[in-house]
């Protein structure tokens, strides 16, 4: 009898612990940005800053460096990622084959939504002399490594210029943060990029040498912008650089947050929901992001949209 009543309760104590309530485990979200001293590594971590702070007993977001926008959107068709920053331009040609994607396009690439513009720079140390983009023949310039987005477009840059990248000057292919320090050094005369302003990627060199920013805004320039709906002309102003006092000319893309297709829907949708619902932290987190509002973050998005970003935009009637 005694044995039996201690089988009882000890077959209940078991049968609770069983069912009692397992601390549900985080699901751990990547996060890709690009070079540490950019923007969308800043990208990267203030989204995941967000999701953590509000979703934290759910999602684990990490924010990565990375190469850059075409190494973002192939590490995601690897699934290696499960979110990453990538242009406007580079997102256009890998969902439909072109460029380095020719013949192998993404089609499993999706949208989620639209960060801030990135305008393609030319900067120059002043002592080089490079006062317009084709002083660059017989000098050292970085064009950006092969993952960059911004490799693509100082190679559309030097086409339409008439430049030749083997023959005409020196074409060095750094990630961002060597690119800066090398510009210091004076191991390069000058470097592309394609990134938000203000960027600190841009005021670190700016503070330690003298630099020079060129036009880029050839007629030829103005022509592929006209053509491609992911292009627009706009202008930096002068004083966002250390230097630089005059408006410069020159085209811009828009960097996006993107994603697979087998990213579940539910891991978009609370993403989404908790951006949009916190756009104010995100906005007041870095100065390239102050200008951000729901309109534009739902245009230029160039691969089509993941259906649980669809889901939550329609929810809110933006769609
Ligand atoms: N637009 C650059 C790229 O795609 C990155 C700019 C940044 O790091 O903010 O590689």
């Amino acid at each position: 009898m005694f044995t039996k009543k201690i089988f009882i309760a000890l077959a209940v104590i078991t049968m609770m612990a069983v069912s009692a309530p397992q601390a549900k485990a985080k699901q751990d979200i990547l996060f890709g940005g690009a070079s540490i001293v950019g923007v969308y590594y800043q990208v990267a971590l203030q989204i995941s800053n967000i999701m953590n702070r509000h979703q934290g007993s759910d999602y684990n977001y990490i924010g990565r460096p990375t190469g850059g926008s075409v190494f973002n959107i192939n590490a995601l068709e690897r699934g290696a990622f499960d979110f990453g920053v990538a242009q406007s331009d580079r997102n256009w040609q890998a969902y439909n084959g072109a460029a380095e994607w020719d013949g192998k396009p993404i089609k499993s690439l999706r949208s989620v939504f639209s960060m801030h513009p990135e305008t393609v720079m030319l900067v120059a140390r002043q002592d080089s002399n490079i006062n317009k983009v084709e002083d660059i023949k017989g000098k050292r310039v970085n064009i950006g490594n092969p993952g960059s987005g911004q490799r693509g477009n100082a190679m559309d840059v030097l086409r339409i210029y008439g430049i030749d990248p083997g023959s005409d000057f020196r074409a060095e292919g750094l990630q961002h943060h060597e690119a800066a320090r090398a510009l210091v050094d004076r191991n390069i005369d000058a470097f592309f990029y394609t990134i938000g302003n203000p960027s600190a990627a841009i005021e670190e060199p700016a503070t330690s040498v003298d630099i020079n920013m060129v036009h880029i805004n050839s007629p030829g320039i103005k022509e592929m912008v006209a053509e491609r709906p992911y292009y627009i002309m706009t202008s930096i102003p002068g004083g966002t650089y250390r230097g630089i006092d005059e408006d410069i000319e020159t085209y811009a893309v828009t960097a996006t947050v993107v994603t697979n297709e087998n990213v579940p829907d539910q891991v978009v949708y609370d993403m989404v929901k908790t951006v949009f619902e916190n756009l104010d932290e995100l906005k007041g987190s870095h100065a390239a992001f102050r200008n951000l509002n729901v309109e534009e973050m739902l245009q230029g998005l160039s691969a089509p949209l993941h259906p649980g970003a669809e889901k939550y935009y329609k929810e809110q009637g933006w769609m």
